[in-house]
């Protein structure tokens, strides 16, 4: 069962267990739009049938809000137009020449090319994959797109992300609404999950720019308005102390700043920045 979060907007939950982020559906008078694609034609499937279980103009967008693969191996499977920034499709371009059969697929684990996560839910959702070829792209955008699927306005945004480059997000004004993919999230590097901590305020900024009420996150589902403020402010007075590779120094001057020891969050995220710093050493 899709979650109805308005007349006019739906989503799946994400499911941890199966690398399944949350999906999203905005349905204006004449069409509807599909946030993210799924990470494998099955979890495609499974979303399109929830839609044909509800009565909703015809699918003809579908956005992918970046490019991992949780979020688009499900893309093939739309008969919509894909729509993604210049830079998502820039990274989707390696997507189109894999070969997808057992042996490629151990082949691109082993030189760290694709997660092996990817690899299982692929094996497991997707038995005939031989001659599967992820198809291309239909529109690509630079910086905004706006969509009007018929009294409904999506306005889509490439944002500075601390999560990836090449960062979505879909805001739907007159619901107050914002899918924000994974862009809020951190990534994980050479093995070192770490936040960008040089984009971190000016992905906040290019966030709150918009009246939202309401955050989809990928594999959270949902925010509201104060749980939101409560992971910026969290963030925040994380990256305010952190300034090198110590942690050590990060938490006398946490402590400093504060009057206070960081709570599990924030000693989440002073970890995940320091890690940044070495991440950016290297
Ligand atoms: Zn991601």
């Amino acid at each position: 069962m899709l979650n109805r979060l308005s007349d006019t907007i739906y989503y799946s939950s994400n499911e941890d267990d199966r690398e399944r982020p949350t999906l999203g559906l905005v349905c204006g008078d004449r069409y509807s739009l599909v946030i993210d694609a799924g990470n494998s034609p099955q979890h495609a499937q499974d979303f399109l049938l929830e839609i044909e279980n509800l009565d909703v103009p015809p699918v003809k967008y579908v956005v992918i809000t970046h490019a991992h693969w949780d979020h688009f191996l499900g893309m093939n499977e739309f008969d919509a137009t894909v729509i993604v920034n210049s830079q998502t499709n820039e990274m989707l371009k390696e997507w189109q020449h894999l070969s997808y059969d057992d042996r490629s697929l151990q082949k691109y684990v082993t030189a760290n090319q694709m997660s092996p996560i990817c690899m299982k839910v692929l094996q497991t959702d997707m038995p005939n994959r031989e001659s599967f070829q992820l198809k291309s792209p239909d529109v690509i955008f630079e910086n905004t797109l706006t969509i009007n699927l018929g009294n409904k306005v999506c306005i889509l945004e490439r944002i500075k992300s601390t999560h990836t480059d090449d960062a979505t997000i879909i805001y739907i004004p007159d619901e107050k609404v914002i899918f924000l993919g994974d862009c809020a999230y951190g990534t994980t590097i050479n093995s070192l999950f770490h936040y960008k901590q040089s984009l971190l305020s000016p992905m906040i900024k290019d966030i709150q720019k918009y009246d939202a009420e309401m955050f989809l996150l990928g594999h959270e589902s949902i925010c509201d308005l104060n749980e939101m403020n409560v992971y910026w402010e969290e963030l925040t007075a994380a990256s305010q102390v952190v300034k090198s590779t110590s942690l050590e120094n990060a938490l006398e001057s946490f402590e400093a700043v504060n009057i206070r020891n960081p709570n599990e969050n924030e000693l989440f995220f002073i970890k995940a920045l320091v890690n940044d710093h070495i991440v950016q050493s290297q």
